[in-house]
């Protein structure tokens, strides 16, 4: 009864090289999607479709014309995931300009620009979707050194909804999930220092950090049937670090 099946259903996953969109990639492959994958190594992307057998596109997101390009390669595409993210952790107070404009390049701009490239051809086709907006629990809860970032997600939970709002009519869902630390490259570049992560593994309820499968899903529910009636949440996968 909960088998998730995405058999003749095309997806688009960005960041998809690495950690958790490489994950999701696999997982939506599995369950029989057929999948664009984007990112901005062509190695990764070369083992990726070696691997999944998914179709690649090599793309920098951080820019609005080349987001904008690769979401039109992509041909019509009925669920999506935009995962590409990038962290670049530093005081607010030394906080420069050009960190903050390509954080919130790659990580909000982005997912709006393809967000709008693909719902444009969701509607036109008229046939719904459902895409998902890979956020984090920085953008609910206030973490040091994360000004730029959780503001970047922030943002990205607001488009969420907003999203839902004006593409509910059109039978197309968008949800954020919003992670904790998660074992990836990333993860482990911030919080892989145990004097930095143990504190935070501290005031997880469950104890540990999550590897990309919990994400992955997440992801797989919220873009299937079974979320049917689920749209504009913001949804931790967090081992309850929200919870205060
Ligand atoms: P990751 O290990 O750094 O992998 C990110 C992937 O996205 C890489 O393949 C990367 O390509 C690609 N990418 C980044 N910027 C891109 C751009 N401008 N254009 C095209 N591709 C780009 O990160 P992750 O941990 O899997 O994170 C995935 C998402 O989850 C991000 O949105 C992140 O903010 C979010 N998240 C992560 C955590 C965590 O603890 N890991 C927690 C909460 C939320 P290259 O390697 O070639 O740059």
């Amino acid at each position: 009864m909960m088998e998730i099946r995405f058999d003749g259903k095309r997806a688009l996953v960005t960041g998809a090289g690495k950690g958790i969109g490489r994950e999701i990639v696999k997982v939506l492959v599995d369950c029989g999607a057929e999948v664009v994958a984007v990112s901005r190594t062509q190695a990764d992307l070369d083992s990726l479709r070696a691997e999944t057998g998914c179709t690649t596109l090599l793309a920098e997101l951080g820019s609005a014309a080349a987001a904008q390009q690769a979401a039109l390669d992509a041909g019509p595409i009925d669920l999506l995931v935009n995962n590409a993210g990038i962290a670049i952790i530093e005081p607010f107070l030394e906080t420069s300009v050009e960190g903050w404009d390509e954080t919130l390049a790659v990580n909000l701009r982005a997912a709006f620009i393809v967000s709008q490239v693909i719902a444009r051809g969701m509607v036109a086709r008229g046939k719904g979707g459902s895409i998902v907006n890979i956020s984090s629990q920085a953008g609910v809860a206030a973490l040091p050194n994360h000004a730029a970032y959780g503001a970047s997600k922030a943002g990205l939970d607001h488009l969420t909804r907003v999203m839902a709002l004006e593409l509910g009519p059109h039978q197309i869902r968008v949800n954020s999930i919003n992670p904790t630390v998660i074992l990836t490259p990333m993860g482990e570049k911030v919080w892989g220092d145990p004097v930095k992560g143990d504190p935070m593994k501290a005031r997880i309820p469950l104890g540990r950090f999550g590897y990309p499968v919990h994400v992955a899903q997440a992801v797989a529910y919220l873009l299937s049937d079974k979320a049917d009636m689920i749209t504009g949440i913001i949804m931790p996968v967090d081992g309850g670090y929200l919870v205060n």
